[in-house]
């Protein structure tokens, strides 16, 4: 179970091999073929066990190429600012060899910066779930569109360290039958 048993396309696996990654790590190898599958899947692995490569080597990999019609098809939660711009670094080097476009949603950082990048047309939002509710009030038309444009038979994917009841109960509000894989 490499990288390349996979069946990622070259975009995708360049981007790993230049990220400098040779193998999966364990929680990749088991959620990442789980979630090219189509499966809603809840990921718990400590930190530094590669959670960040293991939902986004497949978001990207489903997403393909950039969509000027449909708008923003991928929206990553994190529960940090740091988190999220950590997540938005990785995001890029991995869609390097693609033309997705991806827009980081967060507190702290400029309003009227945040209705331009959504306005470009990304394909990947990555926010706080603080600033995106803000920003959803805010206009609801643009951002409320993007969301209400999500199928409600969509792919949700949760990985974290731990599952405190809060995230629980998310994972049951949001989640359709996820497989649960705990390493
Ligand atoms: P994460 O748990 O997502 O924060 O990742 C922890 C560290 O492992 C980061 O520095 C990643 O770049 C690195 N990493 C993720 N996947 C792999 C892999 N398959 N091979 C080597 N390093 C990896």
């Amino acid at each position: 179970g490499g990288f390349q048993s996979m069946g990622l396309s070259y975009p995708v696996f360049k981007a790993i091999l230049h990220k400098g990654y040779k193998v999966p790590t364990p929680i990749q190898r088991k959620t990442i073929p789980l979630i090219m599958d189509g499966n809603d899947v809840v990921g718990m692995a400590r930190t530094g066990s590669g959670k960040t490569a293991a939902f986004l080597i497949p978001m990207l990999e489903k997403l393909k190429a950039h969509s000027a019609k449909v708008g923003a098809r991928a929206i990553i939660l994190s529960p940090s600012r740091e988190l999220a711009l950590q997540t938005q670094k990785v995001c890029i080097e991995l869609a390097k060899y693609t033309d997705l476009r991806t827009c980081i949603l967060v507190g702290g950082d400029s309003l009227e910066d945040q209705f331009v990048m959504i306005a470009n047309n990304p394909d990947i939002i990555i926010a706080t779930p603080g600033r995106l509710l803000h920003l959803i009030v805010e206009m609801d038309m643009d951002l409320g569109t993007i969301l209400h444009r999500l199928p409600a038979s969509r792919q949700t994917l949760l990985f974290s360290a731990t599952l405190p009841k809060t995230l629980v109960d998310f994972a049951k509000a949001g989640l359709q039958d996820p497989t649960l894989i705990r390493l």
